[in-house]
C-alpha cells in the first residue's frame, strides 16, 4: 500500500514539506501545465480543518468565488494527499469556467451576427461597439417617433437572448428562442412602442402645447409633468402610460388661495372628465382654466425658483412653501423660508408654527414645519 507521504508526492511532486514534523509544505500545485505557487501550513496536531493556504495571486484569482468549497474540502478530507486532490479538481473546474467567461466569441459569432444585421438593414444601426457586443439600433414607432434599443449580446448568441436597453414607461421584454434573431427583436419592439403610441400623443401635445417646468427634457420613460397654470402656481400629473386618457394624478402646487378652489374644483368636476377626450382638454374642462399658451407667453414668466436661495431643487425639496398674498405669491423652499424666519427678530414661534414677514413683500407670512417624507 502507498504510504500518505508517496500518495501526495503522486499528486503534487512540487509540494514538498519544510520541516520535519511536515507541518509546512511549501511549493507548486500544477493544473493544466501551469504552476501555482501554494503554502500550507498544518496546526500542531496536524488537523487538516484547522489548515492555513496561502496561495500566490494567481492561485487567488482562480479560486476567487470557490473559498467555500475550499474550506469545506479541508474539513472533509481525511488526509493531505486526498485534500490536494480535491483541490486540483476544484482549480480545473475553476480555470474552465474563466476560460468560458473570458474566451471570444466563436467566429460564427460573428457571421451569424453580420447576416443578422444585413437582413435588417445597416441603417437600422446606430451604435456597434469594437467587440461587436453592444449593438444599438432606431427604429421610428408609426407616429414617426425615432428610439432606440441597446442589445447586450452574449457571446453564444443567438443561443441566449441578449439584455435589452430601451426608454420605456414601462417594463419592456422579449420572448426568444435559439432561432431568433435582431430581426425578431425589432418585431417585438416595434409592437411594444405600438401599445405606447396614445401615451406619447398626449405626453407630446402637453410638451407641444404648454409650459413644461418639470422635466426640463422629457425623456420617453417619464411618466409626470409639472405644468405651469399662472405665476408660481403649476400642475404637477402623474400618467398612467396604460391608460394614459384617464385622470392622472395631479398635485399643486402655489398659495392656497390659488390652489385650493383648482382643487376643489377638480373634485367637483371629475364627472365632466370623458377618456374620449384627450387629457389636455380634459384638465382645462375640470379645472375650468387654460393653460398659458407657449406662443404667448415665456417659459420664464412661470419661475418657481425659490425666493431666497434662487434655486428651484435643493437637495431633492422643491420650493412647496408659497407667499400667500395674492399680489405676491412668491414660493420659498421650506427651510430656507424656517432659516430666513428664524433670523428675523420680529419671527415669533408657536409650536410648530413661525410667524413672520414675506422677504418679498413683508406682509405676514406663516410656516408650519413638516417633516416630509419625499
Ligand atoms: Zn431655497
Ligand atoms: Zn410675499
Amino acid at each position: 500500500m502507498m504510504s500518505e507521504a508517496e500518495a501526495l508526492h503522486r499528486q503534487c511532486p512540487q509540494l514538498l514539506p519544510q520541516n520535519r514534523e511536515k507541518t509546512i509544505y511549501d511549493g507548486f500545485i500544477t493544473i493544466q501545465d501551469r504552476d501555482f505557487r501554494l503554502r500550507i501550513i498544518l496546526p500542531p496536531d496536524a488537523k487538516l480543518k484547522n489548515a492555513r493556504l496561502q496561495c500566490s495571486v494567481h492561485l487567488k484569482n482562480v479560486l476567487y468565488g470557490y473559498h467555500q468549497i475550499v474550506k469545506q474540502r479541508l474539513q472533509h478530507s481525511c488526509d493531505l494527499s486526498s485534500f490536494i486532490l480535491e483541490l486540483k479538481t476544484i482549480l480545473e473546474n475553476a480555470l474552465k469556467n474563466r476560460q468560458e467567461l473570458y474566451a471570444p466569441p466563436p467566429p460564427q459569432y460573428y457571421s451569424c451576427l453580420v447576416k443578422d444585421i444585413e437582413n435588417l438593414g445597416w441603417d437600422k444601426l446606430v451604435f456597434v461597439d469594437s467587440e461587436f457586443s453592444t449593438i444599438q439600433l432606431k427604429v421610428n414607432d408609426s407616429a414617426g417617433r425615432e428610439h432606440q434599443i441597446t442589445l447586450q449580446l452574449k457571446t453564444n448568441y443567438p443561443l441566449e437572448p441578449p439584455d435589452c436597453v430601451v426608454d420605456f414607461p414601462v417594463p419592456f421584454a422579449i420572448t426568444w428562442t435559439p432561432q431568433s434573431s435582431l430581426i425578431n427583436i425589432q418585431k417585438q419592439f416595434m409592437a411594444a412602442l405600438d401599445s405606447m403610441k396614445e401615451f406619447w400623443d398626449v405626453m407630446d401635445e402637453i410638451d407641444k402645447e404648454t409650459w413644461v417646468l418639470e422635466p426640463e427634457n422629457p425623456t420617453r420613460n417619464a411618466t409626470t409633468r409639472r405644468i405651469a397654470i399662472g405665476n408660481n402656481v403649476s400642475v404637477n400629473i402623474e400618467v398612467d402610460p396604460r391608460h394614459p386618457k384617464m385622470l392622472p394624478e395631479c398635485y399643486f402646487l402655489g398659495a392656497d388661495h390659488v390652489v385650493t378652489p383648482l382643487r376643489s374644483k377638480l373634485n367637483n368636476n371629475i364627472h365632466l372628465w370623458d377618456p374620449e377626450n384627450n387629457l389636455l382638454e380634459n384638465l382645462k374642462n375640470v379645472l375650468e382654466i387654460d393653460f398659458p399658451v407657449r406662443a404667448s407667453t415665456s417659459k420664464s414668466d412661470f419661475s418657481m425658483d425659490c425666493g431666497i436661495c434662487y434655486a428651484y431643487c435643493l437637495d431633492t425639496a422643491i420650493p412647496d412653501q408659497v407667499c400667500d398674498d395674492p399680489r405676491c405669491g412668491q414660493p420659498f423652499h421650506q427651510v430656507c423660508l424656517y432659516e430666513w424666519l428664524r433670523g428675523l427678530p420680529s419671527s415669533r414661534q408657536s409650536f410648530n408654527v413661525i410667524f413672520g414677514e414675506c422677504p418679498y413683500c413683508s406682509k405676514p407670512i406663516a410656516l408650519k414645519m413638516s417633516i416630509k417624507k419625499s
